[in-house]
């Protein structure tokens, strides 16, 4: 009877532990006297090899003798790597002993931060217009010139048309983050393309440049999210645009490379610094703030075109040259057909 207890209790207690080894969390168990009866697999993992190890021991010991001393206890442990490295430990007392848990919240604590860092650039950003939109309304009151007035409040329509779009472009962002089921659909590139050029001939025209599109004749169709599609290339042919200076040609085109299409815009402006490339498509990143501004840009255009690139199974990439001009390139999975006509870029 005794030797059938032993036994039960014996795989009782190796279930646990097998059970404790598949945890994310590390776990050390000590007795009453501080002696370390458990230590699970990860737990393990945390003490060794890599550097920061012993700060992570001592650490989790020192919580270890408070949590047997009835408290429980919670710390955070900046590993400053490489890899940096966020741990959090929780111990708490046991009957006879205590027992400390260690998680790795490096991620989160990532997350976090670009969150916060976000939140600071979104109120950066909108910090500039309301701060003109004050100041605008400031001089309009004690302005008695009416004529004045008149381009105050022309100023101000301007500004808070640029807050608009900060808005819109970062409800955009987030409505296509927070996608969970995409809309998708069989669209024709060459249509989209069209649809595309159609929204930026004016300020084209207006801007002095010329918009060659050239639409695929043998069509291929996307397996995509049309709207969105359409408004990628747009921002893409706008920028071509504001960043072009007369009498430039911006030229627009697909072609085939395998099971794969790539759709590029180019121009020959003002071209992008080596310097800025990798970072053009990040949120409010600029190269000049004053044109960016003089423009009408929110810094937001080209992460949104490398949202729903990404969103659809493709890439971005850009080629430029300051003074010369850039080329955006957006390649995406074809859904069906052949691009026939071919237009490289000059
Ligand atoms: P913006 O609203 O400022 O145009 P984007 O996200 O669309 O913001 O672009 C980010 C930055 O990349 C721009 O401010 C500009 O400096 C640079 N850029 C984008 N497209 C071009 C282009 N075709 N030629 C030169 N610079 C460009």
């Amino acid at each position: 009877k005794l030797q059938a207890d032993e036994s039960d209790e014996r795989s009782a207690l190796l279930r646990l532990s097998a059970a404790l080894d598949e945890l994310d969390e590390g776990s050390v168990i000590v007795d009453e006297s501080g002696g370390e009866v458990f230590r699970n697999s990860r737990g393990a993992q945390f003490v060794g090899a890599r550097h920061g190890d012993a700060i992570v021991e001592d650490a989790m010991r020192e919580l270890l003798v408070l949590a047997a001393g009835g408290e429980t206890i919670e710390r955070e442990i900046h590993l400053f790597g490489p890899p940096r490295q966020v741990l959090r430990l929780r111990a708490t007392p046991l009957e006879a002993g205590a027992v400390v848990f260690i998680s790795d919240v490096s991620h989160a604590r990532h997350v976090e931060e670009l969150r916060r860092d976000f939140v600071a650039n979104v109120s950066h950003e909108l910090r500039t217009p309301v701060g003109a939109l004050e100041l605008l309304a400031e001089t309009i009151e004690g302005e008695p010139d009416i004529q004045v007035v008149r381009d105050l409040v022309a100023r101000m329509g301007t500004e808070a048309h640029r807050l608009g779009r900060i808005v819109e472009d970062l409800l955009d962002l987030s409505a296509i983050e927070a996608e969970a089921e995409p809309v998708r659909e069989v669209a024709s590139l060459g249509e989209m393309m069209a649809a595309a050029t159609n929204l930026v001939r004016d300020a084209a025209g207006d801007a002095g440049v010329s918009l060659v599109a050239v639409p695929p004749v043998d069509d291929v169709t996307l397996w995509c999210d049309r709207g969105r599609m359409v408004s990628a290339f747009r921002n893409l042919l706008d920028n071509a645009v504001k960043y072009s200076e007369p009498p430039g040609a911006v030229r627009f085109g697909a072609r085939t490379e395998g099971d794969r299409v790539v759709v590029w815009v180019s121009d020959e402006g003002i071209g992008i610094p080596a310097r800025d490339l990798e970072r053009v498509f990040e949120r409010f990143y600029r190269v000049d703030r004053a044109r960016s501004r003089v423009t009408g840009g929110t810094g937001l255009g080209l992460s949104i075109v490398r949202h729903v690139t990404e969103g659809h199974g493709g890439s971005v990439r850009v080629e430029s040259t300051e003074g010369e001009g850039s080329t955006f390139y957006l390649e995406f999975p074809v859904h069906s057909g052949v691009v026939v006509a071919i237009e490289e870029p000059s």
